[in-house]
């Protein structure tokens, strides 16, 4: 008599309207993978990550799974964390030209992102109020795209009281984080006063607000630290980073983002890329964009330009310090600085990956930089970049296992945001 009730109810339940406007969120049981979990812990095979509203309720070997709990089964495969750019762009993605901010680039961008399994970006500059409606709104287990964390606009102010002005505007814009150039573009721009830039840093932690900083100079890097820069958004390029840079990244506990893809983007068109005929390149790229790049004459001039070839010869510089700071114990974030034309995101991410290994990072390090690492040194990890009960459940299926090689993060069986798969 009681079952047939409780038939009889759960028939009531589901056809009522008010079950169709509003499903439960359902628990889901991902079953039978190796999961690396983002921590410093050993790497689990045949583990369970149950989840639920969007979360992870537990995640290892022996979890129970509640009878009423979809199955997903994932033998044979290995998971990792959802990966986190700690320095990317999103809104102005259209061909090459770029410079189109519009709310429907942000979502295009953020599912870029994700059917790549970067289920996290933070922008660091040209977010507009799209960019802050999307990060506001995406608290919610129906979420199917790459989380995102704003830096608003790209400070450039001219006065020390521009300065504060500006940082005032960023609070009240409640961006994430606040944004300066302090470079000259190869010797071809001014590049902004230190008392400029310190103004800046000072109110912006007046205001409770972090501030990344784009360089190029070794010399820059270490004066901005002094005047308390909190992260460190690009590669020291010109020279060979040396102890006292080291040792002031260490105290003041500062992360240093990479982006040397950014940096092969500077050069790369010159020529074609082998990669312009990987179909997971293609498959989410503008086709018209690959023809324009393949032009002869677009790619010589490529060839021909001086700052090309400079950042070109630069790499291997940004690649060595990589190697030194995270052989010192410097947290490394990964970014890229995709987002702008001909940076492309998601399979730059990828690529990242695999200059960092290239550079003489282990898996190991290279997985922690692009999970764990980099949500802490965005503060984000209270939320994600380990699988861990609370967080979200943000994370990527993979064909094989990343630890044996790290290209084979690009083996991409599944993507799950909010333990949503995402569209790929
Ligand atoms: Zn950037």
């Amino acid at each position: 008599m009681k079952s047939l009730l409780a038939a009889v109810t759960s028939l009531v339940i589901l056809s009522s309207p008010v079950f169709n406007a509003q499903p439960p969120s359902p628990t889901k049981a991902f079953t039978g993978a190796r999961v690396i979990d983002g921590t410093a812990r050993a790497p689990v095979d045949n583990a369970t990550i149950l989840v639920r509203g969007g979360r992870i309720v537990a995640v290892g070997p022996a979890v129970t799974i509640p009878a009423d709990a979809e199955r997903v089964p994932l033998a044979g495969k290995t998971v990792i964390p959802g990966l986190v750019n700690a320095h990317g762009h999103v809104g102005n993605t259209v061909g090459l030209e770029g410079g189109k901010y519009s709310a429907e680039n942000v979502q295009n961008d953020l599912r870029t992102y994700a059917a790549y399994g970067v289920t996290t970006v933070f922008s660091l500059g040209d977010d507009q109020a799209a960019s802050i409606a999307a990060r506001d709104s995406q608290k919610t287990p129906a979420l199917n795209r790459a989380r995102l964390f704003v830096a608003g606009p790209v400070l450039a102010p001219k006065t020390v009281d521009e300065a504060r002005k500006l940082v005032d505007e960023d609070a009240a814009m409640k961006v994430d984080i606040v944004k300066i150039r302090v470079d000259d573009n190869l010797g071809t721009t001014p590049k902004m006063a230190p008392e400029i830039y310190r103004a800046v840093i000072d109110q912006a932690h007046k205001k409770g607000l972090r501030v990344a900083v784009h360089l190029f100079y070794l010399e820059d890097a270490k004066q901005v630290l002094d005047a308390g820069a909190d992260f460190i958004a690009h590669s020291v390029r010109d020279v060979e980073v040396d102890d006292a840079f080291v040792a002031m990244l260490k105290r003041k506990d500062v992360c240093y983002c990479p982006t040397l893809m950014r940096e092969v983007s500077t050069f790369v068109y010159e020529s074609t890329p082998s990669w312009f005929t990987d179909p997971l390149f293609l498959k989410h790229v503008d086709p018209k964009t690959v023809e324009t790049l393949k032009q002869p004459a677009r790619q010589e001039q490529m060839h021909s330009s001086k700052s090309a070839q400079r950042y070109k010869a630069q790499l291997p510089v940004a690649s060595r310090n990589l190697k030194k700071l995270s052989d010192a114990g410097v947290t490394i974030a990964m970014g890229t600085d995709t987002g702008p034309p001909a940076r492309f995101q998601g399979y730059f991410e990828l690529m990242e990956l695999e200059l960092m290994a290239k550079a003489g990072l282990t898996p190991q390090k290279v997985l922690a930089s692009a999970t764990r690492d980099a949500a802490r040194c965005m503060k984000l990890d209270g939320e994600i970049g380990t699988l861990a009960a609370n967080k979200w459940a943000d994370f990527v299926v993979l064909d094989a296992d990343p630890l044996a090689d790290i290209s084979n993060v690009k083996k991409i069986s599944a993507v799950y945001v909010a333990g949503n798969a995402v569209a790929r």
